[in-house]
């Protein structure tokens, strides 16, 4: 095990279920749909992790209304008889208390409730929302870090780099489907941004896999990697991070955002 001087911090926060409409649609790419949201109840939205999520909740069927959960002891409770929305996650990219505002990108990926609620949603529409449950701070101190991920990761990433500071060397390595679906991503660290761009999945996670074989990071001091990929690249990609960069499981966050079906 390495010694760690950095202590990775798990906070849990109050479950709480808020709506907001949509204010504003953007379409940073032709992929991606940029939601601007407002309500009251983003007046006291925390998400500290940059990799926290929401439950976005979904009606299963287009037109269907669905009951808005309560949250009891362990969470959010449904009741018999009621229509259950379907949740889905997604990151906060941006909030502010005070103009009651959250900004979420939504992957255009063709079918699925969420990416169908985005792609036709218009000014006014309700959503409605449930957490951040936890949060991982991860230190932004370390002294190089390493992000991967597909196009679902870009919030969280776009988050990370925003917090980190000048003097942190991070790599990032990104899988699209199209080229026209990078984004501009802005940091005060020194970023180096490696975009492999593949539609078919073997050879995306082939291409990933070997970007990631053939990186470098400074020989000194401590890293962290982190990755958010489709469920069958968790293993490989976490498996690359630990060889390539001598790092053991602490050091290493790798999750899936979502998985394709058979
Ligand atoms: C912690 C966390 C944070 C996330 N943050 C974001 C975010 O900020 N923005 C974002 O866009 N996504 C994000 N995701 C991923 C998102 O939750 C999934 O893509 C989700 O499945 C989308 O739901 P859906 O209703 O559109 O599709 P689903 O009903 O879940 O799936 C319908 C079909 O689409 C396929 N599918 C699902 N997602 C994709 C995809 N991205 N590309 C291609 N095919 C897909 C499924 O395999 C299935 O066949 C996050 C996931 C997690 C776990």
């Amino acid at each position: 095990m390495q010694e760690s001087s950095y202590h990775i911090e798990k906070q849990i926060h109050p479950i709480k279920v808020r709506s907001a409409w949509v204010k504003a649609i953007a379409r940073p790419t032709p992929h991606m749909a940029r939601i601007t949201l407002q309500g009251d109840d983003l007046q006291d939205f925390h998400s500290p992790g940059f990799d926290d999520h929401v439950k976005l909740l979904f009606s299963e069927q287009a037109g269907q209304e669905f009951t808005v959960p309560l949250v009891g002891e362990r969470g959010l409770v449904f009741e018999e008889g009621q229509v259950k929305p379907v949740m889905r996650d997604y990151t906060p990219l941006s909030y502010d208390n005070q103009s009651r505002e959250m900004v979420i990108d939504f992957v255009l990926h063709g079918t699925g409730v969420a990416s169908t609620w985005a792609e036709h949603a218009k000014v006014g529409d309700r959503l409605v929302m449930a957490g951040p449950r936890g949060s991982m701070l991860i230190p932004t101190v370390f002294d190089w870090q390493v992000l991967v991920g597909d196009e679902t990761a870009l919030p969280a990433i776009s988050r990370r780099l925003r917090e980190l500071k000048a003097g942190t060397q991070v790599t990032v390595v990104v899988q699209l489907n199209h080229a026209d679906a990078a984004l501009p991503l802005a940091s005060d660290a020194a970023i180096d941004v490696r975009w492999v761009v593949e539609a078919d999945a073997d050879a995306a996670t082939q291409k990933m896999l070997q970007t990631l074989q053939a990186l470098t990071v400074p020989a000194q001091g401590e890293g962290f990697a982190w990755g958010a990929v489709e469920y069958a690249q968790v293993t490989p990609v976490r498996e690359v991070l630990m060889q390539r960069f001598s790092l053991d499981n602490a050091r290493v966050k790798v999750s899936s955002y979502w998985r394709r079906e058979a």
